[in-house]
């Protein structure tokens, strides 16, 4: 399962951090471009493509690959 979370999109409001079941997402320290701390995901390899972060995010700044 792949989570792709374009970090330029993001804005770091942290919806996904919250509404990821298996609590595979943070906020990194790291800044992008715009200045916001991204998301991002500790351990792809866990994630069960529920799909909810990427449901979540106002931004759609995050894609399931299946
Ligand atoms: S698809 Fe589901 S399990 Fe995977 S990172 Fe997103 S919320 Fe978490
Ligand atoms: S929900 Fe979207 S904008 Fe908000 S922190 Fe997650 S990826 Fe970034």
């Amino acid at each position: 399962m792949g989570v792709c979370i374009n970090k330029e999109w993001c804005k770091g409001c942290g919806l996904c951090v919250a509404f990821c079941p298996l609590e595979l997402i943070s906020i990194s320290t790291e800044l992008n471009s715009k200045g916001y701390h991204p998301a991002v995901v500790d351990d792809e390899s866990a994630c069960h493509g529920c799909q909810n972060c990427a449901l979540v995010c106002p931004d759609l700044a995050i894609t399931i690959e299946q």
